[in-house]
């Protein structure tokens, strides 16, 4: 049987290289297909003018180049860009452009549905498919980047892990695609300006801070009270919160690195008195900033936005406690592109 052809954006420079050479060829041939690849873009073999057409052949008999396509872009009256974007098996992910006066913001998928069971996010309810590779998630960076430049005269100035999926349970190829963003050879991005927003896996908090990254840390952490956590996010069953505080401890002593806590409040699940203290008390652990985020109804109905009374509750104890804490209006609602509403409705 004929082997399966690799995708030659799995390799390494190095490996692209290292693979000229053993075809008795240099190794700058190597880094002249890379640089078609990431640099330019290139989605065929053909594209690659420079290269010899026995080159090009070769590389065709042995390779295929996988690439995402962007299969289908929607625009909110209030400027924010939603694509759906086609992977090479067909899977679909989303991602999505948030453009304020100041910044563009790209928010990305990580995995294709995701491993965790949060009862209020639309994503939790596809299951997780598989993870993205680092290229995938390169790739919906760099079409942000382009429809930033397109639509707003400007290049994407920051990015945020909370499209599809838990990142830190696809931790090798968010933090290799985090790599190549921030490399000179990619985008050359400040790691500063990249969130890695997680519901908080211990474990995997604690090798984010031995592996430096120097991305900053997003928390979902919705409740700080155990059995309300349980109820909203199961997984906190197996990951309760003394743990995630033990890790957010252990980052913090690594980093230095101020934590943002996601939290929404909800109609009669976290919206009294008790809950809010709890959430004060939690702050006090690690020093952090809060966002109020506003709900995005999915469509079974089950959990609602609290009262303006409970947010502004909310607002003004942390405020007396001295913890920043804003309110996040959300965006691009008409087109299902706000937070935890991917769920490929328009595949
Ligand atoms: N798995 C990661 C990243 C994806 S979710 C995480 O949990 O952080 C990105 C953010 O959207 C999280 O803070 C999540 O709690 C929030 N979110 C999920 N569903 C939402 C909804 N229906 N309305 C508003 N925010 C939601």
């Amino acid at each position: 049987m004929k082997n399966k052809k690799k995708d030659i954006r799995a390799l390494t420079k190095k490996q692209l290289q290292d693979f000229f050479v053993a075809e008795g060829d240099k190794s700058f041939r190597g880094s002249q297909v890379y640089e078609w690849l990431w640099n330019k873009g290139a989605h065929s073999f053909e594209a690659m003018t420079n290269i010899s057409k026995e080159t090009r052949k070769m590389l065709n008999e042995n390779f295929v180049i996988n690439h995402i396509r962007v299969d289908r872009m929607q625009r909110s009256s209030d400027g924010t860009i939603k694509n759906a974007v086609k992977l090479h098996d067909q899977l679909t992910v989303e991602s999505v452009l948030i453009p304020t006066a100041s910044r563009t913001t790209a928010c990305v998928s990580s995995q294709v549905g995701c491993s965790l069971d949060c009862q209020f996010c639309a994503t939790a309810k596809l299951k997780r498919m598989r993870n993205l590779n680092p290229d995938e998630i390169y790739d919906q960076v760099v079409a942000i980047d382009n429809e930033s430049r397109l639509y707003f005269d400007r290049p994407l100035s920051n990015i945020v892990f909370m499209g599809m999926g838990e990142p830190l349970m696809n931790y090798n190829n968010v933090m290799k695609a985090v790599e190549k963003i921030t490399s000179p050879e990619g985008l050359g991005m400040s790691p500063k300006r990249i969130t890695i927003s997680t519901s908080g896996v211990p474990k995997m908090i604690r090798k984010l801070a031995d592996d430096e990254a120097k991305i900053k840390l997003a928390v979902s952490l919705h409740s700080a009270i155990d059995e309300v956590r349980t109820k909203i996010m199961p997984f906190n069953e197996t990951f309760p919160l003394n743990d995630l505080r033990a890790a957010l401890e252990y980052w913090y002593s690594k980093t230095k690195s101020r934590i943002t806590y996601e939290y929404i409040v909800w109609k009669d699940i976290n919206d009294t008195l008790r809950d809010a203290e709890a959430l004060v008390r939690f702050c006090k652990y690690v020093p952090c900033k809060v966002n109020l985020i506003e709900y995005n109804p999915i469509d079974d109905g089950n959990f609602q936005q609290a009262s303006s009374q409970a947010t502004d509750m909310y607002q003004q104890m942390l405020e007396r406690n001295n913890i920043t804490v804003t309110v996040r209006r959300s965006r691009g609602k008409d087109i299902d592109a706000a937070c935890g509403q991917l769920a490929n409705k328009s595949a």
